[in-house]
């Protein structure tokens, strides 16, 4: 049950509680979406657990699901209702990864031609083909 999981401090967990208005456009039990208030492009929206988990890695599994079945859901409207083929999924966990509200959430932005929005990195290669193998070898000891 999220409603043990508040955070007071938090933005997300007050538009949850009702006490900061949103745009809200769907809800169950466990997650909750609604427009962001700074939107990259129109339509921009917003998925979150009802609970308050900082980042990914905190969110039970069923919720991670019920996300990104409802943000699928979210995409498909998006391009019928804006006429598009394009939409970004973006999910910021922590201060360096550009997370500036600390509680899970996932972007839905549409993507419109020239509009202007900017997701780009450039390469940071690896030292050598020893240190991919390094890493991709604890990654799939762990998985
Ligand atoms: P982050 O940078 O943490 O991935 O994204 C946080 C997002 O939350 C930003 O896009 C920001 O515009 C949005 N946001 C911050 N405060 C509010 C608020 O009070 N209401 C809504 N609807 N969105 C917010
Ligand atoms: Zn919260």
């Amino acid at each position: 049950m999220w409603s043990n999981l508040v955070n007071k401090d938090c933005v997300f967990c007050r538009i949850v509680d009702g006490v900061i208005p949103a745009v809200k456009i769907y809800e169950t039990q466990d997650i909750l979406a609604f427009f962001d208030t700074l939107p990259a492009a129109k339509g921009h929206c917003l998925v979150i657990p009802k609970g308050h988990y900082e980042s990914i890695d905190f969110v039970p599994d069923n919720i991670i699901s019920s996300i990104f079945i409802l943000a699928k859901k979210i995409v498909r409207l998006q391009k019928k209702i804006f006429n598009i083929n394009d939409v970004n999924l973006l999910q910021n966990n922590g201060r360096e990864a550009g997370q500036t509200v600390f509680h899970m959430h996932l972007h839905i932005i549409p993507r419109f031609k020239n509009d202007n929005v900017n997701l780009s990195w450039k390469e940071n290669a690896y030292e050598n083909d020893n240190e991919i193998l390094t890493i991709a070898n604890k990654m799939k000891e762990g998985l």
